[in-house]
């Protein structure tokens, strides 16, 4: 024991000394973060879609370069978070009668989980199907929904947005199924071309986190088809029927990848700084979705996200050899292309509590058109702008705040996992000054490979990201959301801020 003591206490002083130097003298060669991406982004990888081969590759690769820097592994000895997902093939066929009015699958109702049903029964209005004891929410109070049909409107009181809709699938069939109610069916609150669009997306397989068997069944149903948002206001009850197949659902393995590095200071190392990327992509030919050819079927996914993976294995190497004064998680995140699941299941299973991150730092893009600027979406948001700033400024890059504010590209990454718990998270991407032909040409496409990559950028881009990062994680004052942002006020239940 004595020894190790001993041991500690030296290689604690020669972190310490290694941290005087506030100057970004970064230990990263061009050709090792090119050897990264030629390997991350290779064919033989296969597009590192979820749930495939390719993935499971470069997650071993990730974490054997964590272990051979001597990168704590954060889940309990391993590097690996197992994220259970599930495939889900919606039922083809289900009918909901309301009043005589029957709504059919894949027209005016878009069932999505649950096993097969044939039952009269009632339906009980339950407002928003919510349930938030803390905030005073309980939208099942006094209401007996014991073998009936909860009906709700989409999304939640203060947010009805798609985002918010989505989301909250399997929280309302928790909590439908805790007040023994066989299905919730919801009122799709988004206007009709929008929900041409959620049918045709839902109704092919998708992926989400694994639910526990036998769950509510639910779904949706499209109100300008009929009274029910009528009827339910004026309170009338209705008895209904429910027939549906049942949805085909298999378990899909795949792995967040979680590192941690302890901070120099001892006063400040029990505050983190989660740096996280992620490192799936679409796979190839058919399954990638985009356009492909006999020649190239691999969409090898080098802009997206290879770089942002690069930059946080760059992170870890300079952070494992001078670590910042907080400490650092690294956190290479799974399924982002299928609905940001990996980073949403971190978020709800952190291994360091939440309310000790104080800061995310999201590495991804969508691909960069000027090589003289990195883009950080959500710069003015979050509390670190003289951070970023000085940041890209140390490598000659500028910054470009939100590139396209119409693409709501703040909620479209890892970032709005973190975010929607509290935590201050901008995304940090390569250059891009505007959605252009250059950036159509690799987005989600088979060209974007390594052979495409300019590795000077690369390498600014990446030294930009980890000095970055360590001025916050060095930073005195802890960074917040900027007055009114949307995200304040979970900030403030997070931390416990007045
Ligand atoms: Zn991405």
């Amino acid at each position: 024991m004595k020894k190790i003591a001993l041991l500690c206490l030296c290689i604690s002083f020669l972190a310490n000394a290694y941290t005087q130097t506030d100057l970004p003298e970064l230990n990263l060669l061009k050709s090792e973060l090119e050897a990264h991406m030629r390997f991350l982004a290779s064919d033989e990888l296969q597009g590192r879609r979820t749930g495939e081969a390719g993935i499971e590759i470069a997650a071993r690769y990730i974490a054997s370069q964590w272990q051979a820097l001597g990168v704590q592994a954060a889940n309990d000895g391993s590097y690996m978070q197992a994220v259970d997902l599930q495939e889900v093939n919606p039922m083809e066929e289900a009918t909901f009668t309301w009043n005589k009015t029957d709504f059919t699958q894949g027209n005016n109702l878009m069932m999505l989980t649950g096993d097969d049903l044939n039952v009269d029964t009632k339906a009980v209005f339950a407002n928003h199907g919510w349930v938030d004891k803390a905030a005073g929410i309980n939208d099942y109070d006094g209401l007996d929904v014991e073998g009936k049909i909860v009906v709700t409107l989409s999304g939640k009181a203060d947010d009805n947005s798609p985002m918010a809709t989505f989301t909250s699938i399997r929280a309302k069939r928790d909590f439908a199924k805790e007040h023994g109610a066989i299905a919730v069916i919801e009122v799709f609150k988004m206007n009709p071309s929008f929900w041409k669009r959620a049918v045709g997306y839902f109704s092919k397989s998708r992926l989400e986190i694994a639910t526990p068997e036998g769950g509510a069944a639910y779904g949706w149903v499209l109100p300008s088809d009929s009274g029910i948002a009528k009827d339910l206001k004026a309170g009338k009850k209705k008895k209904v029927s429910l027939k549906t197949g049942k949805a085909q659902i298999t378990k899909i393995p795949a792995d967040n990848i979680v590192g941690i590095i302890e901070g120099s200071d001892p006063a400040l190392k029990e505050e983190y700084v989660l740096l996280s990327a992620h490192y799936d992509h679409v796979g190839t030919g058919k399954k990638g979705g985009g356009a492909f050819t006999a020649q190239d079927s691999i969409f090898n996914g080098a802009r997206d996200n290879a770089i942002g993976t690069v930059a946080l294995l760059a992170a870890s190497k300079v952070f494992s050899q001078t670590p910042p004064k907080r400490s650092v998680i690294l956190l290479a995140c799974t399924a982002e292309e299928v609905g940001l699941l990996g980073s949403r299941y971190y978020a709800d299973n952190p291994l360091v509590p939440l309310k000790q991150t104080i800061f995310n730092l999201n590495c991804d893009g969508g691909g960069y058109n000027d090589t003289g600027a990195v883009a950080v979406i959500g710069l003015d948001r979050v509390g670190a702008k003289q951070e970023i700033l000085d940041g890209a400024a140390a490598f000659d890059l500028k910054v470009i705040g939100d590139p396209a504010p119409e693409q709501g590209l703040f909620d479209r990454s890892d970032n709005v996992s973190f975010a929607s718990k509290g935590i201050p998270a901008p995304n940090f991407a390569p250059g891009m000054s505007d959605f252009n032909e250059e950036i159509m040409k690799y987005y989600h496409q088979v060209a974007d490979n390594p052979d495409t990559i300019d590795y000077d950028y690369l390498h600014k881009f990446c030294q930009a990201y980890v000095h970055t990062a360590r001025l916050i994680a060095n930073k005195d004052k802890l960074p917040f959301w900027a007055t009114g942002d949307k995200y304040e006020a979970a900030g403030k239940a997070l931390y416990n801020k007045e």
